[in-house]
């Protein structure tokens, strides 16, 4: 479970996130969205301690993040995956060896190096293109990698930030139904942040709305969309421009 409560984060006098509070059960899908720079990417940042924060909690399973030691940190990330908003791939560098960059990290020896990526990608469906360089992959396929490489470490989360927006309409699809099948079939928790109110209604069960630096809506997807409140709609209109 990821609990937030009463959350503030500025940069120097700029305040971004203001008492921001909201909890996501296991299993769910969570879509977060808001205008460009409300804060949706720093957010994800402080969930999974890539950024500090002036008050508030963030508490996942139970475990504050900001009581962690940096070691005490860096291994509670295992349990949370990330797909950035750009891709954050090494161009130069195959599929197989992307996925393995984790792994290599945490010193897993190679054959279990070899057997998890080999797994992931049939997971993904890149079984062919083990050793292209993934600068050499369309969008579609960047980001099943990416996705790939976010679950190297078996995490519970899985934090992903706009991973559809630059895709075409089909890819969006195919894409948003591989995290689907990995939320129902691997029992991970998503957030996924998104501008566009499609990617929430195909996949999402809950929406979290950010404006202004608060949470203006929050709730089940039908619930939230029944109410149809002002934010909704002043998000919504600029959605759909
Ligand atoms: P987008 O939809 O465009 O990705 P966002 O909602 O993800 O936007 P953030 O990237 O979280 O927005 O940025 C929120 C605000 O914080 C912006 O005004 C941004 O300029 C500012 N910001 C983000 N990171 C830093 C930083 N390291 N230092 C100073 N300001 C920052
Ligand atoms: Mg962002």
């Amino acid at each position: 479970m990821i609990k937030i409560n009463q959350l503030n984060k500025s940069f120097g006098t700029l305040n971004i996130l203001n008492d921001i509070s909201f909890t996501i059960e296991r299993g769910r899908i969570c879509g977060l969205v808001g205008k460009s720079g409300v804060g949706k990417s720093t957010l994800l940042r402080c969930i999974n301690g890539l950024e500090s924060y002036q008050s508030g909690s963030v508490t996942i399973n139970g475990v504050e993040i900001s009581s962690l030691s940096k070691k005490e940190l860096n291994s509670f990330r295992k349990n949370i995956g990330m797909i950035f908003q750009h891709f954050s791939l090494i161009d130069r560098k195959t599929v197989y060896d992307n996925i393995a960059l984790p792994m290599r990290c945490w010193n897993i020896p190679k054959k279990e190096i070899q057997a998890r990526v080999k797994e992931l990608l049939k997971l993904t469906g890149l079984e062919d293109k083990i050793n292209v360089k993934t600068r050499n992959l369309s969008g579609g396929q960047k980001q099943r990698v990416a996705i790939a490489r976010a679950l190297t470490m078996n995490p519970e989360i899985l934090l992903c930030d706009e991973a559809t927006s630059a895709l075409d309409p089909k890819t969006t699809k195919d894409i948003l139904n591989l995290l689907k099948m990995i939320n129902e079939s691997l029992d991970i928790t998503i957030i996924v942040v998104t501008h566009q109110m499609s990617v929430v209604r195909q996949i999402c069960d809950d929406v979290i709305l950010l404006e202004d630096g608060h949470v203006v809506e929050n709730g089940h997807v039908d619930e939230v969309f029944m109410r149809y409140s002002p934010a909704l709609e002043r998000f919504v209109g600029v959605d759909e421009l």
